[in-house]
């Protein structure tokens, strides 16, 4: 592959477009820049309009042999594309970290093995789409998932190797072919993951890479009529206007957004392990849709609480996420600091208490002291708004209704945190309006169970089947059991 390859600590990457299996450069680029330093790592190109027509007609001419493979045919070309993540898994934690400020120890141990398996997860249960078959009296019913075409995936920056490669595993694995459009604030993994694709051999066009920004590259590609399906994750905005330009070409999206999810402390919960599990909240500096950012706390064990939680934070390491002793990295992006700032200082002007942190941390100009308000009303801003950075509010409660009427009191209902006595904790798990829920625990993710939101969190699901019914279109073969006689007072 010929481009014009740059070097990011000792890492060789392409500031290009990967389209029809080669690498194509731009005349408009875009600075990348890291967020632990602000370091320029390099230009990237910007996609326009001709870029992602080549890139849509490229996956629209490779789709019908790619979806005439049987899934077993495809299994090893994904399981030479997870190959080839595996083999770099070094280069991509060096990469996101860089560019993303995600912890490289998070990177080597957690999202590197995932996005293989996201990958081969997929190809393997694709096996198991083939011909499921209804048995009536009249009729044996074929049941087929047929891969919808050509998919177009939309990914944000906070967590770029494993959004994408989660939407890419069954996209590719289902026989449809896609068109990745990076996060611009993060685009060098995405890039990483063309080489990969180039590497496996996949044939030109099944997967195609466009690097730019989301009003200019995304909102062209969203607008082209060829698309059979949109995977999007990424904020509210945005997908309210994706799902209005979808609509005029009746392009299915799953949409896959922001949350506000509620930490729910009973007052017969382990405060220890609540304590430490709440710390968690702070990882990737809080920029991550499922965190449980508002901790709602029975009075009664409110104090103790806060005690633990305050030692856990004390500990935190807040630093150059290159450093394997780092706990909390900095935010992606100036402006998105000055929004998490902007969140806090309003707050506080409005009345709430700060408990701990609420200002820069003094590491360096793009990093936030993990913090903590309290003395909040329901409506105020900073319970109803993602903030998307290391901000927690604490809410006490007395009674069950009132903390259901409380986690159910956002537009949002992606995920949530109980912890509990088990049967206690599940009752009020029940009555939580929300996508998922985990119990005494956070962040387990099974790749057979559906993820997504409710409300303003999202529409739809992936994960698991829930994926394979999204990325493909159903088609129902009905074969008669006795030979069909043409009557027009046939049923
Ligand atoms: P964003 O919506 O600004 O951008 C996401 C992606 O959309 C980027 O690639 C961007 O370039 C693109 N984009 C922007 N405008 C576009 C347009 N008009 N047409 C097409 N594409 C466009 O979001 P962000 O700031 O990058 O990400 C943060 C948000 O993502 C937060 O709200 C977070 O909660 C959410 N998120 C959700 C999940 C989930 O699974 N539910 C996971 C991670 C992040």
């Amino acid at each position: 592959m010929s481009d014009t390859r740059f070097d990011v600590a000792g890492v060789s990457v392409s500031p290009d477009h990967y389209i029809d299996g080669r690498r194509v450069a731009s005349s408009e680029t875009f600075e990348c820049v890291s967020p632990i330093d602000q370091t320029h790592l390099g230009d990237i190109a910007s996609g326009n309009l001709g870029h992602v027509d080549a890139a849509v007609t490229s996956a629209s001419l490779a789709f019908p042999a790619w979806a005439a493979l049987s899934a077993a045919q495809r299994q090893p070309y994904l399981q030479r594309f997870a190959d080839a993540i595996g083999r770099r898994a070094d280069v991509f934690a060096t990469l996101e970290s860089a560019d993303a400020g995600v912890l490289r120890s998070r990177m080597a141990h957690g999202v590197v093995p995932r996005a293989m398996q996201n990958i081969t997860w997929f190809a393997e249960h694709a096996l198991t789409l083939q011909d499921r078959v209804i048995e009536t009296p009249q009729a044996r019913h074929l049941v087929r998932h047929d891969p919808a075409g050509v998919v177009a995936i939309i990914t944000p920056w906070n967590s770029p190797l494993m959004l994408a490669t989660w939407k890419i595993g069954p996209a590719l694995a289902s026989g449809n072919t896609v068109v990745l459009k990076a996060p611009e604030w993060a685009p060098l993994t995405s890039s990483l993951l063309a080489d990969c694709a180039h590497e496996a051999g996949l044939p030109p066009g099944v997967f195609n890479l466009l690097q730019g920004s989301g009003p200019q590259t995304g909102a062209a590609l969203v607008s082209d009529a060829r698309l059979a399906r949109i995977s999007f994750t990424g904020s509210v905005a945005t997908a309210k206007w994706i799902a209005k330009t979808a609509a005029d070409n009746l392009v299915p999206c799953s949409l896959e957004l922001g949350g506000k999810s509620a930490f729910i402390v009973l007052a017969d919960a382990d405060l220890d392990a609540a304590a430490a599990t709440a710390a968690l909240m702070y990882r990737n500096a809080g920029q991550v849709c499922l965190a449980g950012t508002r901790l709602l706390v029975h009075a009664d064990v409110a104090p103790v609480f806060i005690e633990k939680l305050r030692e856990v934070v004390g500990r935190l390491v807040v630093g150059d996420p290159r450093d394997a002793a780092t706990e909390v990295g900095p935010i992606i992006h100036m402006r998105q600091l000055e929004r998490v700032q902007g969140f806090v200082e309003r707050a506080v002007a409005g009345g709430a208490r700060l408990l701990w942190g609420g200002t820069r941390h003094d590491f360096g100009a793009q990093y936030f002291a993990p913090t903590l308000l309290t003395d909040l009303r329901q409506h105020d801003e900073i319970v109803q708004q993602e903030v998307f950075g290391p901000v927690l509010t604490l809410q006490t409660f007395a009674s069950d209704d009132e903390v259901v009427g409380m986690a159910n009191g956002t537009d949002y209902g992606l995920g949530g945190v109980c912890y509990g006595d088990e049967a206690h904790a599940i009752a009020i798990a029940e009555r939580v309006r929300t996508g998922f829920i985990w119990i005494n625990s956070f962040g387990i993710r099974d790749l057979a169970a559906p993820f997504g939101g409710i409300k303003r969190s999202g529409v739809g699901r992936e994960g698991g089947d829930w994926s394979f019914e999204f990325f493909c279109d159903v088609k129902d073969v009905v074969v008669p059991k006795q030979p069909f006689k043409a009557s027009f007072s046939h049923r």
